[in-house]
């Protein structure tokens, strides 16, 4: 499945979550993976990591494979197979055959148009705004993302509260149904906290 840039990376992520029926935070990035078709292996397994590299997709025939360094905590696991997931929902050119995710360096387009799908796909704005999430700490807790994905999330989110910018697009108003029993369970109470 690819969904394209046509549609923009925004609407990927929400059709990510539409296509896999994701109903609650933290979304199962690995349920995704699977459900997909696409392995999602450890290097520990896959042995094809290079020491600066964090994650990589690759294609043989017709199977994806994302392999990933287990030793990294949880949040960077979930971020970086929802990045290769980006990679390949997106329909990235590979280079040389696969994806690789490193750790420092120049990042061209694609990699920050992976970053951009996994953020959106881990932290979906209407839910955070249906929770009346805000700070980063809150965000990072309910999407199980790291402080700073969360802190780079929480900056979008003000941004977007301050313009009340949700539900404004068809596909995020099918995200929003699909989450609202989560959150009417999980919605925080009072305001911001600020
Ligand atoms: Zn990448």
């Amino acid at each position: 499945m690819v969904y394209g840039r046509y549609k923009g990376i925004r609407n990927a992520a929400w059709q990510t979550l539409i296509d896999f029926h994701v109903t609650q935070l933290p979304v199962h990035v690995m349920r995704i993976a699977k459900t997909a078709g696409i392995r999602v292996l450890k290097n520990e397994q896959a042995q094809m990591l290079s020491d600066n590299q964090c994650g990589l997709s690759i294609l043989t025939d017709v199977q994806w494979f994302v392999i990933y360094d287990e030793t990294m905590s949880v949040t960077r696991k979930r971020f970086t197979i929802a990045h290769e997931l980006g990679h390949i929902f997106l329909g990235h050119a590979l280079k040389e055959g696969f994806h690789a995710r490193q750790f420092e360096g120049a990042h061209p387009e694609d990699e920050q148009e992976a970053n951009m799908y996994a953020i959106r796909l881990l932290a979906p704005a209407c839910v955070l705004w249906g929770l009346n999430l805000h700070t980063p700490e809150e965000i990072a807790n309910a999407c199980a993302i790291s402080l700073s994905s969360a802190q780079w999330r929480a900056k979008r989110m003000e941004e977007l509260y301050r313009r009340n910018r949700f539900l404004t697009a068809p596909l995020e108003r099918k995200v929003y149904q699909q989450f609202e029993s989560f959150i009417t369970e999980h919605k925080r109470e009072g305001d911001s906290g600020k």
